[in-house]
């Protein structure tokens, strides 16, 4: 979230950088995204550093359009949630990856957790805990394999209601991620509230490890000190270089994802690694 003002925080990153006509077509065709199947979800997989054993993924969602092409997430998620359409499309994803972690377990695969981007709009819409109960249910599900990530500057919103959500869906039995960690200028009391199980360290922190940027290697080894200490995974996210690995294999971090593994891929690639188990 952008500071507006003195107590006034955004909700989303602005989508005003894209032309409006593009904006118009977009926000219009997007209503009919799902009913049309342009949507599919892209699995990056997450890997433990020294081996390179797979250890779970996140979704992440691509729309092809059938005039524009592909459209990156980073151009429709902040349209879709100024028109609230964000709300759709996660209790889609909700459902999506239930329904195929069903699918996997009947198939005998084994198992590793995934997760998914939850917008602060949906946390503030109703029924969110009520929904992901329903699809855990409804398709036989342990709420282990279900991570939640929602963004450390989400979590500076007025709405005190976020946390009892965060509380709830914990109680579920759903894992809880802090996505951005230490972009979202909060205080890190929330953590003694939510104790995420899981904290994501922003790239732009991994990004600078080769620029030999003192700031930004100290901030991840406290990071990860934190993290062993309290008791939480901390992910590495946006690793593209071996330097960037060594420097957090030094400092224990336990689980990597970024391009030096491996880029999003659909699912039918991301079941093969499944089931070799590891990425090289
Ligand atoms: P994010 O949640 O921080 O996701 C990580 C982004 O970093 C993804 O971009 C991913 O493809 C990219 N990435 C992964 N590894 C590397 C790397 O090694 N180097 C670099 N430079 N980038 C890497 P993507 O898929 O374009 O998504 C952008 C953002 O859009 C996401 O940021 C997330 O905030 C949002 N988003 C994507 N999918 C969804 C979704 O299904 N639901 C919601 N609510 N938001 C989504
Ligand atoms: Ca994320
Ligand atoms: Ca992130
Ligand atoms: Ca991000």
């Amino acid at each position: 979230a952008k500071r507006q003002g003195k107590n006034n925080y955004q909700l989303y990153s602005h989508s005003k950088d894209i032309p409006s006509f593009k904006k118009y077509v977009l926000d219009r065709d997007m209503r009919n995204a799902i009913n049309n199947e342009e949507f599919e979800l892209f699995f990056q997989p997450q890997v433990e550093p020294s081996k390179g054993l797979l250890v779970g993924a996140e979704v992440l969602i691509r729309w092809h359009h059938p005039e524009w092409g592909d459209i990156s997430p980073a151009e429709f998620i902040p349209l879709a949630e100024e028109n609230h359409m964000i709300n759709m499309i996660i209790d889609w994803e909700i459902e999506q990856i239930c329904s195929l972690l069903n699918e996997w377990n009947r198939n005998n695969f084994p198992l590793y957790p995934v997760s998914i981007n939850v917008s602060p709009i949906r946390f503030m819409k109703k029924g969110l805990v009520e929904y992901v109960a329903e699809q855990i249910k409804k398709y036989n599900v342990n709420p282990k394999y279900l991570e939640l990530e929602i963004t450390e500057s989400s979590l500076l919103k007025t709405d005190n209601n976020v946390l009892t959500i965060l509380k709830e869906l914990k109680e579920l039995g759903v894992k809880v991620s802090v996505d951005d960690f230490g972009t979202g200028y909060s205080s890190l009391d929330y953590l003694r509230n939510i104790k995420p199980d899981t904290i994501k360290i922003d790239k732009t922190f991994t990004q600078n490890i080769n620029a030999q940027s003192e700031i930004d290697k100290g901030v991840i080894s406290s990071v990860l000190f934190l993290g062993k200490r309290l008791g939480m995974k901390v992910v590495a996210e946006g690793v593209e270089e071996i330097e960037q690995l060594e420097f957090l294999k030094q400092n224990e971090c336990d689980i990597i994802q970024g391009y030096l593994f491996s880029p999003p891929v659909p699912q039918s690639k991301y079941e093969k690694m499944i089931q070799v188990g590891y990425l090289k």
